[in-house]
């Protein structure tokens, strides 16, 4: 009878057992005694090891020398009911045969604790932990679900370009693109540089955000959305800023402020479902990996079990609150009048730092908040103007252990106020034409935002720090792999 390879996460779900199967994978570790061996094989299609029994007098003790941990080995055998394994299955070996051996001495990752911080210094092999495992996993699951929920909804998936010739999108500060020579670029007659000698005959840097382009989009399609890389070089080293991250930016045509914040909430709800109903097994050693880490803290600084607080974001309206609400609540919080926030809240006017968002979320509304209505300096130029003439039609979610999660607006539509606060804010008009269009020609009220993927996963998985949750993170000084 001919055998087929399958995955652990097959083998472990099957029906079959009498049956012969062949497995590959990755030995995480390896017991036993001269009689038999157990080799716990894990192959990347679930958190769980498949138990392969090696019975010594079939296998020759040369080939069982070099099944250590992280060595590929390719499995031919029996698939019979677990007696003590922790799992339904295991295989009954009838040869083993080592494709890639890992020398013990030398392999990184071995069987113990190891931190991730270390971990973060072997990236290119820290996806054969278990907790990195998970939280790829997850990722992948993530992605596919940002996907899933948009076609659905009858959104189209828009290619924004990574390469953007303007420099006013005012989220950030930029990465330049070029290909002068950095030695001895071409200078006008001031002594500044010539880029119309540059590649694209003018200055180009990597996007900060696809959401200009996007509304261009939103203008015909309807519904759209982005997911794809964006570009910060701001030089913040904090646990929720990357330099390259990725974002997910919808945009719809006829949505206003009240549609925007309502699709965030169901697209938030619907991630965080879809973790719970696909990535169970993940997220359960996710949690107890984190109930682990917190033991010894004092019951009330431990943070709410992973799941749970799935669940309870889940079950939960958001509250929607305006940011002058929010103000008056910071101003007069025991915390702001002790002193104990970093940057003290002095009134209307101020940008919330994170500490304040977190203080709304976590000690006040005890749920996610929904802001609106901030103070049009510190927002966009493109930003509804309210009628106030003070604030915009800016929402910010804000969320446990995170901050803010998503951010975005209804955009302001009418071409003269839009074309006023270009001008008060320095932005080149002539040089933006081409996004202004949209408002000269069938102009409508739009709204959209923007998720970062990476403050998403923190939530979803848990983690504590944004460079644990992409593959090879960027940041100020660090570009390796
Ligand atoms: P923050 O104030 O937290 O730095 P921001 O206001 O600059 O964020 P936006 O320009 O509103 O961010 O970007 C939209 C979303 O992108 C944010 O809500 C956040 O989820 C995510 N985001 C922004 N900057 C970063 C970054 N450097 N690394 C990872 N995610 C980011
Ligand atoms: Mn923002």
């Amino acid at each position: 009878m001919k055998t087929s390879r399958m995955s652990v996460k097959e083998l472990l779900q099957s029906e079959d057992c009498g049956k012969e199967v062949e497995v590959k994978g990755w030995v995480r570790t390896k017991r036993g005694n001269k009689q038999v061996n157990f080799i716990a094989l894990n192959d990347g299609s679930t958190i769980n090891n498949i138990q392969v029994v090696v019975d010594m007098e079939k296998v020759a003790e040369e080939v069982m020398k070099k099944v250590t941990t992280g060595a590929a080995v390719h499995v031919k055998g029996v698939l019979v009911e677990s007696t003590g394994s922790g799992q339904a299955r295991e295989i009954q070996a009838k040869e083993v045969i080592v494709t890639g051996e890992a020398d013990p001495e030398k392999y990184p990752i071995q069987p113990k604790k190891h931190s991730l911080e270390f971990l973060r210094e072997v990236a290119h092999l820290r996806f054969r932990t278990n907790i990195f495992g998970a939280v790829f996993r997850i990722r992948h699951a993530m992605a596919f679900a940002i996907h899933q929920y948009f076609n659905d909804h009858g959104f189209y998936y828009l290619h924004t370009p990574l390469i953007t010739a303007s420099d006013c999108e005012g989220a950030g500060e930029m990465f330049r693109v070029t290909t002068l020579d950095p030695k001895n670029p071409p200078l006008l007659e001031d002594g500044s540089v010539d880029f119309r000698q540059d590649f694209f005959g003018k200055s180009t840097n990597l996007t900060v955000s696809g959401q200009l382009e996007g509304e261009l989009g939103a203008m015909s399609l309807g519904k759209i959305y982005t997911f794809g890389p964006t570009f910060r070089a701001e030089n913040s080293n904090t646990t929720r800023h990357l330099s390259e991250f990725w974002m997910i930016e919808p945009e719809v045509a006829f949505n206003d402020l009240e549609d925007n914040m309502d699709l965030a909430e169901d697209f938030l709800k619907y991630l965080i479902r879809y973790a719970l109903e696909h990535c169970m097994d993940d997220l359960l050693f996710l949690s107890k990996r984190l109930q682990e880490e917190e033991k010894d803290k004092k019951a009330e600084e431990r943070s709410m079990e992973l799941i749970e607080k799935l669940q309870f974001v889940l079950n939960h309206d958001f509250e929607r609150v305006t940011y002058t609400e929010a103000i008056d609540i910071l101003k007069n919080s025991k915390q702001n009048k002790n002193g104990k926030f970093q940057y003290p809240v002095t009134g209307w006017g101020v940008d919330l730092q994170s500490e304040h968002e977190r203080y709304l979320v976590e000690k006040h509304f005890k749920k996610p908040v929904i802001l609106t209505g901030y103070p049009k300096e510190i927002k966009a130029f493109y930003m509804k103007q309210n009628p106030d003439g003070k604030t915009v039609a800016a929402m910010d979610v804000l969320f446990p252990q995170i901050g803010e999660i998503i951010g975005g607006s209804q955009r302001e539509e009418d071409y003269n106020k839009l074309v006023t606060r270009m001008q008060e804010v320095g932005i080149p008009v002539s040089a933006m034409s081409w996004y202004l269009d949209t408002r000269r020609f069938g102009s409508a009220e739009h709204s959209g935002f923007g998720l970062g993927f990476e403050r998403l996963l923190l939530f979803v998985t848990g983690m504590g720090n944004i460079r644990d949750v992409i593959p090879f993170p960027r940041t100020p000084k660090n570009a390796e792999f």
